[in-house]
């Protein structure tokens, strides 16, 4: 492990509070699934996208017995001031709702899609390859587990869950 979160390691956050707090989704699948999410305490912010889900609780029974079932995200870090200059672009159509915000979600907007189709989608370009993996209910619930994304052989991984140390069925194994 050797990339950082939020300058510190990122398994010492296994547990602990989410360090974001503020997220803003472009994709909604039961839950926040693409979009880009901001620390709390620093400047550090991401673009998120769901690689998997664990839709029959598989990999956590319990969870998802509670509607909270495990999703795995993969997170790209944003340039410097990325965040707040789509916060800046979409505020100017729609207020803004914390701690999740779906624009054009309460009332479809053409200018709104308009800012994301060109100029959102051009300051997300600029964002270089994924850096983490975390796997969690919700980005901004405690993650459950976390790692660097596996490095690319241009094929993506086919179970998600493997990578992060989960083994399929019955107990919940999270390996650091
Ligand atoms: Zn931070």
């Amino acid at each position: 492990m050797t990339s950082l979160l939020c300058g510190r390691n990122p398994t010492d956050q296994v547990g602990a509070a989410s360090p974001f707090a503020k997220i803003v989704a472009f994709g909604y699948e039961d839950g926040p699934s693409i979009g880009i999410v901001r620390c709390v305490d620093c400047s550090e912010a991401y673009r998120f996208e769901m690689l998997a889900t664990d839709v029959d609780g598989l990999y956590d029974q319990a969870a998802w017995d509670r509607g909270e079932e495990l999703r795995i995200f993969a997170l790209v870090p944003l340039s410097e001031g990325a965040f707040d200059r789509i916060v800046t672009l979409l505020s100017s159509v729609e207020e803004p709702i914390w701690p999740v915000w779906l624009p054009g979600v309460s009332r479809r907007s053409p200018e709104l899609d308009r800012h994301i189709e060109a100029d959102v989608s051009e300051i997300l370009g600029t964002a270089g390859h994924p850096r983490l993996i975390v796997a969690t209910a919700d980005l901004l619930k405690p993650f459950v587990a976390i790692r660097d994304y596996p490095a690319e052989d241009g094929q993506a991984p086919l179970d998600w869950f493997a990578v992060l140390g989960f083994a399929s069925g019955g107990q919940l194994v999270a390996t650091r």
